[in-house]
């Protein structure tokens, strides 16, 4: 239920409400907006009845809000959200298309600073990178960790590029938070709610990866725990879905994009690396992810792929990144 003030409603009107709905011991959440100010209801179990804030002093209407979750919902917060770095002059879901691009594991200094002084060249102002890394297998490589943070600092200390890094669960996620510009969540752990819930109290923004098998309300029901706890800088990431192709690692989901623009403010990446697994289908798939409205892309891109110590098969050589961005350019796309 969203309450919505008149526009001449008076502060002790809008408390009046506030009260009413702590009263019935829900949480109040207002949301201030240019003309007018809306309250949002939080933690209420069943339907709320409308008629018990319509007769309110400064009341305008009582709507309904048709999905489970409403932070994270445009009902709540028509204007898209918009999230600034450094000075702000990066910013996520504005009229820029953002890069984030790197290898997918830190494996050294050197690798990291050559990768990333390539991907910057091109045009990316993200330089993402594993330091802990979640693998399908126990037995395959796990990141560099607290060392690969160290180097992470290091890179943005010597390119100016902004680092997003994942963090695996909810006890590194304070590490992550210490050393990156934003946290990644990766697709195995979109429903690891203690993680979600920790990544929420950070000071950090947050890139939610959609689950593997995870329906976009699903997805938006994950984001909407972050927010809860008061983060409310979340930004999704669609990574591809598991389908029954064989041609592809993943079934990169673009019909998602559209229908995220319509029923949540919250900005939209998207990975065309792991979406795909094979680096022909990258460039391609990138090209129309920025054309169905993406508001930056998630790359692979790796100066010597076959060496890689994960994920080598979907990286880009850096000239391909080149290219990608030189495509984009000729679409018109703003980078
Ligand atoms: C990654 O970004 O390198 C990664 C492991 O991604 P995902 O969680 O989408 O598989
Ligand atoms: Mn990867």
């Amino acid at each position: 239920m969203l309450i919505v003030m008149r526009q001449d409603a008076t502060q002790r009107d809008i408390e009046g409400v506030i009260e009413a709905i702590r009263s019935h011991g829900w949480e109040p959440k207002p949301i201030p907006g240019g003309e007018r100010t809306a309250i949002g209801i939080l933690r209420n179990e069943g339907p709320v009845d409308p008629a018990l804030f319509l007769n309110m002093p400064g009341v305008r209407d009582a709507i309904a809000v048709s999905k489970p979750y409403k932070l994270v919902s445009r009902e709540m917060h028509p204007e898209d959200t918009t999230i600034p770095f450094g000075s702000g002059d990066v910013l996520i879901g504005g009229s820029r298309l953002v890069l984030m691009a790197g290898p997918c594991a830190v494996e050294s200094e050197y690798q990291a600073l050559s990768i990333a002084e390539k991907v910057k060249e091109a045009g990316a102002t993200f330089f993402r990178a594993g330091a802990f890394k979640p693998r399908t297998s126990p037995y395959s490589f796990q990141g560099l960790r607290e060392k690969g943070l160290e180097i992470l600092a290091k890179v943005r200390e010597e390119t100016g590029l902004f680092i997003v890094t994942e963090a695996t669960d909810h006890e590194v996620c304070g590490l992550v938070e210490d050393y990156a510009d934003m946290i990644q969540i990766g697709t195995r752990n979109m429903q690891n709610y203690r993680l979600l819930l920790r990544a929420g109290q950070a000071k950090k923004p947050v890139l939610l990866k959609r689950g593997m098998w995870a329906t976009v309300d699903e997805w938006l029901m994950a984001a909407e725990y972050i927010m809860s706890e008061g983060n409310t800088q979340v930004v999704l990431c669609e990574r591809g879905i598991r389908t029954f192709v064989k041609h592809s690692r993943n079934t990169l989901d673009l019909n998602a994009l559209p229908y995220l623009k319509k029923v949540s403010h919250l900005p939209v990446v998207v990975d065309p690396s792991h979406a795909a697994g094979v680096r022909d289908q990258v460039i391609p798939l990138a090209r129309a992810a920025a054309a169905a409205g993406a508001a930056g892309l998630l790359v692979e891109v790796h100066d010597a792929p076959e060496k890689a110590m994960s994920d080598g098969p979907q990286s880009l050589y850096p000239e391909q990144f080149e290219q990608l961005v030189h495509d984009l350019r000729h679409m018109n796309i703003e980078v």
